[in-house]
């Protein structure tokens, strides 16, 4: 953008900082300092939820959440970690519809596409957003992981398709235990008429904001595997 048109904009459109309300110059919506605040995702963590940790993991290590847990996805990974300043971010996006934060949440998310298992989904894949109910949608205007996924596609250069629905509007699961939150999503979603060509022998990225269980994502990826995907890994940007 043209300097002075950005300045014009400033004046008009103040930008303020998501986290921290500092004032911030057209475009941005997150400050330099709180940007340094949100944690990445690193080594150690769980090679299938992606759970992270502060020791070593040796041969004798078992995961807290998904410990007996088979998923149908090869593995999970997200950007950050889950913390105030993120989770912040987060809400704002969602409830308080901010969709002008996608831009952005899409760049901090790509961050996790470092993590070498993704690479061959990169050469030959397709992203999916994990979906929300329509009544769900209807009432928060968007689905935040579809606009993430959006923005992504645009910065990497990849398909993406949402092709997935919800089709049962399950109550939110933050109450249940994760064993109840597998069950209560049994035969939760479906594929869109169109999905299957799009998702033959692909492999399949599939996106959310957060990755908490994990269970979600698991029958996103049962969907898929069952419809014709050869893989699916998932990505988030935080690890709930
Ligand atoms: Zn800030
Ligand atoms: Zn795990």
């Amino acid at each position: 953008m043209i300097p002075i048109v950005a300045r014009i904009l400033d004046f008009i459109y103040p930008a303020y900082c998501q986290i921290c309300s500092t004032q911030l110059s057209y475009g941005k919506s997150l400050c330099n300092v709180c940007l340094g605040k949100l944690v990445p995702v690193e080594a150690p963590l769980c090679s299938q939820c992606g759970e992270c940790f502060d020791g070593d993991i040796d041969s004798q290590f078992t995961c807290n959440n998904c410990q007996g847990l088979d998923f149908s996805f090869n593995f999970a990974r997200a950007a950050y970690r889950g913390d105030k300043s993120s989770r912040q971010l987060i809400h704002d996006f969602k409830y308080s519809r901010q969709i002008h934060l996608a831009e952005n949440l899409a760049t901090l998310t790509s961050l996790a596409l470092e993590d070498s298992r993704f690479l061959p989904f990169l050469k030959n894949g397709i992203l999916v957003p994990v979906p929300l109910h329509w009544l769900r949608q209807r009432k928060r205007r968007f689905n935040q992981s579809e606009e993430i996924v959006k923005h992504l596609a645009r910065q990497i250069d990849m398909p993406w398709a949402n092709i997935l629905k919800r089709t049962r509007n399950t109550e939110t699961q933050t109450r249940y235990n994760r064993k109840k939150r597998l069950q209560n999503l049994k035969g939760a979603f479906q594929l869109r008429r169109n999905g299957k060509a799009l998702i033959s022998n692909k492999m399949v990225i599939l996106v959310d904001d957060v990755l908490t269980t994990g269970s979600t994502a698991n029958e996103c990826a049962v969907v898929l595997l069952e419809n014709g995907a050869s893989k699916v890994a998932v990505l988030t940007l935080i690890r709930g």
